[in-house]
């Protein structure tokens, strides 16, 4: 039986990335949507049609009854979640004198409470089989900080603590929890931003001189699912075109 995968956010930019590289890994590939995401059903529709053959379920990662329920009917529908990737995310850029709680919380709540949420449904099985893949999306601005976004970059690095901690508690049963820190990727979250400040203020940030592929990132992810990637574990990988080095 091939392996189940679950991508958070799969229909997001980077998310369909890694659906479609863990697919052509044979994996049975699961995703989530928001409940309120009204084109779901027409991005399903589509990528059947080119036959990946996802599934897909309504879950709001900021809750923790809803991604309980989401992978409770997963593991009735089709079985056990063997690789998870926690990609959902969402921006509310500001600087700190604007931002309210409510623009905190929501960027938190969506970022790293969903990786307690979502990890918490998978892990006790994982360690029961001996076999499990966690694979966290991070940010670069994680790791270095970003003017207007404290909220965004406290739970991103907040991802890190936590992939850090559970990877000293799991690793002995098989199952590995990653980080993974990518720089500027070409997806809408980026391609937004005005072409006047990609031009003059992110690109000259990127030696590479470009910004990252989806495909990259994928690729990425697709490596920590692997046997050859078991020894990996607790990491935190940047992929950003050498914008951040430590
Ligand atoms: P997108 O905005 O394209 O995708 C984000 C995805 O998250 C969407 O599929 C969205 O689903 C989902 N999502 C948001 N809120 C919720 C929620 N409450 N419940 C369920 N799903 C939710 O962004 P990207 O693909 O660019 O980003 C993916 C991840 O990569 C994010 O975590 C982001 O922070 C991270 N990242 C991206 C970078 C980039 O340059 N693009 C750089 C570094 C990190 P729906 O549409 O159904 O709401």
């Amino acid at each position: 039986m091939p392996r189940v995968a679950l991508v958070t956010g799969g229909m997001g930019g980077l998310g369909e990335a890694i659906c479609v590289k863990l697919a052509a890994l044979g994996y049975t590939v699961v995703t989530t949507y928001s409940p309120s995401n009204t084109r779901a059903q027409d991005w399903l529709r589509n990528m059947n049609d080119m036959g990946y053959g996802f599934k897909a379920y309504p879950c709001d990662v900021g809750d923790f009854d809803s991604c309980k329920n989401c992978v409770e009917q997963i593991a009735k529908d089709i079985g056990p979640v063997e690789v998870l990737v926690n990609n959902a995310g969402i921006t509310r850029d500001m600087t700190f004198k604007k931002m309210t709680k409510a623009d905190w919380d929501v960027v938190v709540r969506t970022n790293l409470d969903s990786v307690f949420n979502m990890t918490k449904q998978v892990m006790d099985g994982m360690v029961e089989r001996n076999w499990g893949r966690v694979i966290n999306i991070s940010s670069v601005n994680g790791q270095k900080g970003a003017f207007g976004q404290t909220n965004y970059a406290a739970a991103k690095a907040g991802m890190h603590g936590f992939t850090k901690s559970l990877a000293l508690e799991v690793a002995k049963k098989g199952v590995t929890i990653n980080t993974i820190s990518p720089g500027y990727i070409g997806t809408k979250m980026v391609t937004a931003i005005p072409q006047d400040v990609l031009e003059s203020k992110i690109l000259p940030q990127i030696p590479t001189g470009r910004l990252g592929k989806p495909e990259e990132v994928a690729g990425l992810v697709a490596y920590l699912t692997s046997e050859e990637a078991a020894f990996v574990n607790g990491a935190n990988i940047s992929i950003n075109g050498g914008q951040h080095m430590f």
